[in-house]
């Protein structure tokens, strides 16, 4: 019953030239598909512009930041706000990808500030967590998601949480060609939806969105999306060609 979301996360690629070439061909295929799940893309922030624009009336195709601040405003060099990208009709924002924690040190409490912008703001996060392989071969996967839902979820109440998206992404499984089976996805995923339970209540578990992401393709996709827990996909290198995208989409 919990719609699919399947979401390109663009990370440092595609300026807006290469923004309106992707979705120029992208759009179009689009008549011919016949899946129900929401479709989210995000490009750099620079790049949203022409997506926004390009897209135009297209309302199946949901755009997203991939960061934003936590802050309202000011002398904050480098930065840009919930209100800019609300201004853009921009609807989720990605947050603690395992790039944002591991390269530019973004801690469970920064992330957690973030997620309660996103949400005050009215837009929707899509709250990665993961481990690494080191954390998952030393035994402590459970303990290391739990802290990062808890820690990220913080002060987030149970109606806001119907607005959030939880992100799957094992870290050792993201650009690396090596996805989690379906067996680990699949367990992995109801373990998350047990944390949910345990932190609000059985009907928000229920009714949580939880992606997963990390190695997504056409070939691996149905696999992975046909998993009770496993609610769709944030899909890094196969969303930047618009027929792999597709193709994914296609096996949703
Ligand atoms: P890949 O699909 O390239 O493994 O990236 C996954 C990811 O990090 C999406 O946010």
């Amino acid at each position: 019953s919990r719609t699919l979301i399947i979401a390109a996360n663009w990370k440092m690629n595609k300026g807006p030239q290469e923004t309106s070439d992707f979705l120029n061909a992208f759009i179009p295929k689009l008549d011919g598909f016949t899946g129900s799940a929401d479709i989210v893309i995000a490009p750099p922030f620079i790049s949203i512009p022409t997506a926004v624009g390009t897209l135009g009336g297209h309302s199946s195709v949901a755009v997203s930041a991939q960061n934003v601040s936590d802050k309202d405003n000011g002398a904050f060099t480098g930065e840009v706000s919930t209100d800019m990208l609300k201004e853009l009709h921009v609807e989720y924002v990605i947050l603690g990808h395992s790039e944002r924690r591991s390269i530019y040190d973004e801690t469970d409490a920064i992330i957690n500030a973030k997620v309660k912008k996103t949400i005050a703001a009215g837009l929707k996060p899509i709250f990665c967590i993961g481990e690494t392989l080191e954390e998952r071969e030393g035994g402590k996967l459970e303990s290391v998601l739990r802290t990062q839902i808890t820690e990220g979820l913080k002060d987030v109440s149970d109606a806001d949480l119907a607005n959030v998206v939880i992100a799957y992404e094992p870290v050792w499984a993201i650009g690396t060609g090596v996805t989690a089976t379906a067996e680990q996805a699949q367990d992995t995923h109801k373990f998350v939806r047990s944390v949910i339970a345990d932190l609000y209540n059985t009907t928000a578990a229920e009714a949580i969105r939880i992606q997963y992401g990390g190695s997504v393709k056409p070939a691996n996709a149905a696999e992975l999306l046909g998993q009770p827990d496993i609610d769709g996909a944030l899909v890094g290198g196969a969303a930047l060609d618009p027929d792999s995208f597709f193709g994914i989409l296609e096996n949703s």
